[in-house]
């Protein structure tokens, strides 16, 4: 596959790129922001192309490195309600997350291998992951199922001797509910611990919401941290994202250094070593663009967008809004208050049938027991105020034809696994201990293969079965067989076997 014509290497990614979803036009409901101004883009990719050969590992020989971060913190510290908040420009919002926790641990005192972090339910994954490479616990508490809001008093009721860290979200992204982040604030001050808002998701847009919310952000008594990623909706491309902390001393623990080994001076505020600067550039060129005023307009357009759509879900009989969301994104269940309720995964199907993608999320089962229902989430952004009246009829029109449908199914053979569990003849311990290749081939068998050609649209993967697999089997399975979908999906085959030829 060697070429030494630079333009025929080109081509072929441009080839590879045609498979994407796109990423501009507001088709796409999930994953990217796009503000719809071809100017930021092209600011954003010259922005990354000046600094492309820089090495953020040391500000010290890169000096534009430190500038560009000092100009990040200054404009988002100002953004978030505390002018002499310190902070840290990461990789994007799961590093924002994991780094919170790491300093909030080793602030702590407690021993390795103890601590907890309390989290609403409806916190991101990305504090599960934290939790498990830090070796902590996640004690996830319910929310109440309508609002999607936690109580302060049930967050208080998980909170024991090991707790290091309470987790908030501003807003939550399977929701998009604000926690009340005050009450939070008051718990945290009377019992001496750190809290973190997780605004990766919402917080450049809510630092600009035109409607008065409630308070969420540093300038809250016992808020102690603070994670907004420039890559939501700060416009910029993936790879940007900030975590500002009250505290200096505890800014300062979630660094790594070491002068303990034969090489140069190590020291780390982030989990990377050596990285680039291109994130920070785009991220750094866009505030300076833009300024708060030009955040205000993007943001207003992102409201006048989600009035419409919120509307237009509301007057659809079947379904409803899950909660009582805030801010840029929202999620759509169906309405059981209704005679015809609407399977929000179907009308997710029939949406896409009719040229936007939404993302289906599982139902979710509490610790008590109560359920978040399955929903559909659509994240707003400046562009799609374009196209905000397409999506609306989109939208009514799918709610019609889903309506007429059952609820998507797992495939068979999956239901069938999932029969096995139920009657014992398969343990969750025996499917977790499947080798990698047993676990390839339950996928295969279910239909689900992760060597199909998903550019090709007979092959292209079922997202609504691959939920409704989700919903059934037990959770430690699904993570299993979804490590290995990806693993496989993106691996060659092994050698000689040549079955799939992916790029063209
Ligand atoms: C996106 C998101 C994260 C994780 O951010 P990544 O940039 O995807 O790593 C964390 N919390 C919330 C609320 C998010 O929406």
């Amino acid at each position: 596959m060697t070429s030494r014509d630079p333009d025929e290497v080109l081509a072929r990614l441009r080839r590879l790129r045609e498979s994407d979803a796109p990423t501009h036009g507001g088709r796409i409901l999930s994953y990217v922001y796009d503000s719809g101004l071809g100017v930021l883009d092209r600011l954003a990719a010259d922005a990354a192309e000046l600094v492309r050969p820089v090495n953020g590992l040391d500000p010290t020989v890169f000096g534009s490195v430190a500038a560009m971060e000092r100009d990040l913190i200054e404009f988002s510290r100002s953004a978030f309600g505390s002018p002499d908040a310190v902070g840290t420009v990461t990789s994007g919002g799961t590093e924002s997350c994991l780094l919170a926790v790491a300093a909030a641990r080793r602030t702590s005192g407690l021993p390795r291998g103890h601590g907890n972090v309390v989290a609403p339910s409806t916190a991101h994954a990305a504090f599960d992951k934290a939790a498990e490479l830090l070796g902590v616990d996640l004690r996830r508490v319910p929310v109440d199922p309508d609002s999607t809001r936690p109580s302060a008093a049930d967050v208080a009721a998980h909170v024991d001797d090991e707790t290091f860290l309470l987790v908030a979200s501003a807003p939550n992204y399977p929701t998009g509910t604000m926690d009340p982040i005050a009450e939070f604030g008051e718990l945290a001050l009377e019992r001496g611990l750190p809290l973190h808002v997780d605004a990766c998701l919402g917080g450049f847009a809510l630092a600009w919401w035109p409607e008065p919310s409630d308070p969420w952000d540093l300038s809250v008594p016992g808020v102690t941290s603070l994670s907004a990623d420039f890559h939501k909706y700060g416009y910029a491309p993936k790879g940007a994202s900030i975590l500002l902390h009250t505290d200096r001393d505890r800014h300062r623990a979630g660094y790594f250094a070491t002068a303990d080994w034969p090489g140069y001076p190590v020291v780390n505020p982030t989990l990377l070593g050596s990285r680039s600067a291109t994130g920070t550039a785009a991220a750094w060129a866009i505030t300076q663009f833009l300024g708060p005023e030009g955040f205000a307009g993007l943001v207003g357009d992102i409201a006048a967008a989600r009035t419409v759509l919120l509307e237009q879900v509301c007057a659809i009989d079947g379904l409803r809004v899950v909660g009582d969301p805030f801010g840029p994104v929202f999620a759509v269940a169906a309405d059981h208050a209704s005679a015809r309720p609407i399977d929000p995964h179907r009308w997710a199907d029939e949406v896409h049938a009719r040229g936007f993608t939404l993302q289906a999320q599982p139902r979710y089962r509490q610790s008590d027991g109560s359920e978040l229902a399955a929903s559909t989430h659509l994240t707003i952004t400046p562009v799609t105020r374009t196209v905000a009246a397409e999506l609306s009829a989109a939208m009514v029109d799918a709610a019609t034809a889903a309506r007429a449908l059952p609820p998507i199914d797992a495939p068979g053979p999956l239901r069938e696994l999932a029969a096995a569990f139920e009657s014992g003849a398969v343990t969750v311990e025996d499917a977790v201990g499947l080798d990698s290749a047993a676990t390839e081939a339950v996928l295969i068998g279910a239909g689900i293969d992760p060597h199909s050609d998903p550019a090709r649209s007979e092959e292209a993967l079922d997202i609504g079965a691959v939920i409704a697999a989700i919903d059934l089997l037990p959770r430690p399975v699904t993570a299993k067989m979804l490590i290995e979908f990806l693993a496989a999906f993106t691996n060659p085959p092994p050698a000689g076997t040549g079955t799939t030829v992916r790029a063209r």
